[in-house]
């Protein structure tokens, strides 16, 4: 009976150790506990998770998750947008396909399932044989997850080059304003601007440097 119990750990506990996590974050956030940092890297998780679960095609509404869910399980990528879940009936356990959110809701709030619960005809009975063998449902959790941590890379990779390329702008934009607060340029609006000391020699910024120089030494 052990490839029973191997399905079960890998979806439960994998959800519930998250839940946890983010609501320690949370507890942490609102208590005001947490430092700045953290909140930034609650957050930037957060979007991870978000970009992810639509990089695989998850749907967060019922209906319309059952309503998407194929006739045969999903293998590799499409096998994230499923759960496979226990039936809790006595004397029945056997495993069924649901849509990923009601595997996550199930994971997240403890509540019971049985077979009756499935909206797919073919498998909502105690009667029903199971849709795939145990082994089956192991290998298919098994892409499930590779597939979840893939998209969870690749969105983790955008979200970095994105927040990368922003901090540059920042920067430039920084100094930009210090130019035009020096009156080396007119820097408007839209982020262009223009150029206010003649380019006499090539190196402009070398020029306005040796002119301040000369400007200081008259004063004195
Ligand atoms: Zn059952």
């Amino acid at each position: 009976m052990s490839d029973v119990v191997a399905p079960r750990r890998s979806t439960r506990e994998r959800r519930e150790s998250a839940a946890v996590k983010e609501n320690d974050a949370w507890v942490d956030a609102r208590g005001g506990r947490a430092t700045i940092e953290a909140v930034k890297r609650e957050s930037r998780a957060v979007e991870i998770e978000r970009r992810a679960r639509k990089r695989l095609g998850i749907i967060d509404d019922r209906d319309e998750a059952w309503g998407a869910m194929g006739a045969t399980p999903g293998r590799g990528w499409d096998a994230a947008r499923e759960a496979w879940v226990q039936c809790d009936a006595p004397g029945c356990a056997r495993w069924r396909r649901v849509p990923r959110c009601v595997g996550d809701a199930l994971g997240r709030t403890g509540s019971g399932f049985t077979c009756a619960d499935g909206r797919d005809g073919r498998f909502n009975s105690c009667a029903r044989a199971q849709e795939a063998t145990d082994r089956e449902i192991d290998a298919i959790l098994d892409e499930s997850v590779r597939a979840d941590e893939e998209a969870k890379a690749a969105s983790k990779r955008e979200v970095i080059n994105e927040r990368t390329r922003m901090a540059q702008k920042r920067k430039r934009m920084a100094f930009l304003e210090e130019r035009h607060r020096k009156g080396e340029i007119d820097l408007r609006e839209d982020g262009t601007y223009t150029v206010l000391v003649p380019k006499k020699v090539k190196n402009g910024e070398r020029w306005i440097m040796i002119k301040r120089k000369r400007k200081k030494a008259l004063q004195k």
